[in-house]
């Protein structure tokens, strides 16, 4: 068995398999982890996270997985501040006060949730927002949606599903993160897979895919080949969209169903402080500001700042050289907290800056579901003659989609099937 990809869920389908099959794990970077990239950064107190950060929802798969290997979650604690166009004050209204039209907003809000809550057929934000709340006065509505989406989602709103929208804005679970990182979690998994044999292989770029019905025969860079009965595909709907991986014969209704998935971007910027220059008890801060949302680290004292600009901002900011990108975030630091640039700028310490995007191993950051996703999961779901199968975070169609335990669950899906075929 080949896994193609040695991110999470590469990593679970290995472990899961390894005692049915003899498991060969291709990654092409030179470390395992994929999306999860804990990383030591000079000027930074502790371990930083490149990707996934937070447990969303339930995580139940994750949090199993994370008691497994003796790993702790810290709560994410503090409110929410908003200094976003909600409070602000707005000259088309000059008698209403911020509180008023706070509470009004979260009036609409609510309309918002009820409207989307009985919807039958599925379709897109905009299309949505166009048809229930196109009078001008939701306008600070729509676009809330709209950056909200963008934000947390990385989705575009003339392609997002409002249903999955739903299930994900109308529950309130609190978010977690992993005590130390969720590279422990990457460590663990590798330390087991080679307990059990596997073999993991880094610096494995694959190209093609040769392949009949029983018999693969991968290709890569430099005269890397490697033949098997049966291969799992595991990299992003990104590099798939992408067509980075050449078939032969070529799967075309195969990529044709990962291009109907949504598949989005986010730019993050760590940044170092001296002084803590911010109000304590915060959670995050959401803005409208070029970098919008930031968090403190969670369960740390340390003055380190998360920023995270998603969707169109993070296009607007790919451009950037990673010294403008800086700029831009001290800038918005600035807005937020209303404090001089040059203070905020003299008290930074380190930064540093990840853009998936230019990962050509991922190409992005996290899927999205679209009114299509239905219909093309139940195509990438579908064994080609058992022997290719597709599984990794944008395979799935449970709650909280484009995670870490969706990533898990995709895999712990497939590799029951496979076991289930292997026992028969
Ligand atoms: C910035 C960011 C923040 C995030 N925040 C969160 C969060 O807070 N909480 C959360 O739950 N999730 C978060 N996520 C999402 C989460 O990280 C992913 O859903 C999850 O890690 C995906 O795992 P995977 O194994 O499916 O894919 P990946 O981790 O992408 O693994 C696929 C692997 O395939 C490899 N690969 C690609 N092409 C080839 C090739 N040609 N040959 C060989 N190998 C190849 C890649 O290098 C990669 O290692 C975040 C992601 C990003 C980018």
């Amino acid at each position: 068995m080949i896994i193609i990809g040695g991110g999470i869920a590469g990593l679970i389908a290995a472990r899961e398999l390894s005692g049915v099959y003899q498991v060969i794990v291709l990654e092409a970077m030179n470390r395992f982890g994929g999306r999860i990239h804990t990383i030591n950064e000079h000027g930074f107190p502790g371990p930083i996270e490149a990707g996934a950060e937070f447990l969303h929802g339930k995580a139940e798969s994750t949090l199993k997985l994370l008691k497994e290997a003796g790993i702790g979650i810290v709560s994410v604690e503090g409110e929410l501040c908003q200094t976003d166009d909600r409070t602000q004050d707005d000259a088309g209204n000059p008698g209403n006060t911020a509180e008023g039209r706070e509470e009004e907003s979260d009036k609409q809000w609510e309309e918002l949730l009820t409207q989307m809550s009985v919807l039958e057929q599925d379709t897109t934000l905009l299309e949505f927002l166009n048809k229930h709340f196109g009078n001008e006065k939701y306008n600070s509505l729509q676009q809330r949606a709209i950056s909200y989406a963008a934000g947390f989602d990385l989705a575009d709103a003339g392609k997002v599903s409002v249903k999955s929208l739903y299930a994900e804005w109308s529950q309130h679970n609190e978010d977690r993160v992993v005590a130390g990182g969720y590279g422990q979690l990457i460590d663990f998994l590798v330390a087991d897979c080679e307990k059990r044999g596997c073999e993991l292989i880094k610096n494995a770029f694959v190209t093609g895919v040769g392949w009949g019905a029983g018999f693969v025969e991968v290709l890569g860079q430099g005269e890397m080949r490697y033949r098997a009965e049966k291969c799992i595909l595991t990299v992003s709907a990104g590099v798939l969209q992408n067509g980075d991986i050449k078939f032969n014969p070529p799967i075309a209704r195969y990529h044709e169903a990962a291009t109907k998935i949504g598949f989005g971007n986010v730019v993050k910027i760590l940044l170092s402080f001296d002084q803590q220059l911010w109000k304590d008890g915060v959670s995050f801060f959401l803005s409208d500001e070029e970098v919008p949302t930031w968090w403190p680290q969670p369960g740390n004292t340390a003055a380190v700042l998360t920023g995270w600009a998603g969707g169109e901002r993070a296009l607007a900011l790919t451009a950037l050289s990673d010294e403008e990108l800086v700029e831009k975030a001290l800038k918005s630091l600035s807005a937020i907290f209303n404090l001089d640039l040059m203070l905020i700028r003299k008290n930074l310490n380190s930064s540093k800056i990840f853009n998936w995007s230019k990962q050509n191993t991922v190409r992005g950051a996290y899927s999205y579901a679209t009114p299509q996703s239905h219909d093309a999961l139940k195509v990438l779901t579908t064994p080609l003659q058992d022997t290719l199968y597709f599984a990794g975070e944008a395979i799935y169609s449970g709650p909280d989609p484009g995670t870490v335990e969706a990533a898990i669950n995709s895999a712990q899906r497939l590799t029951s099937q496979l076991r289930l075929v292997h026992e028969k």
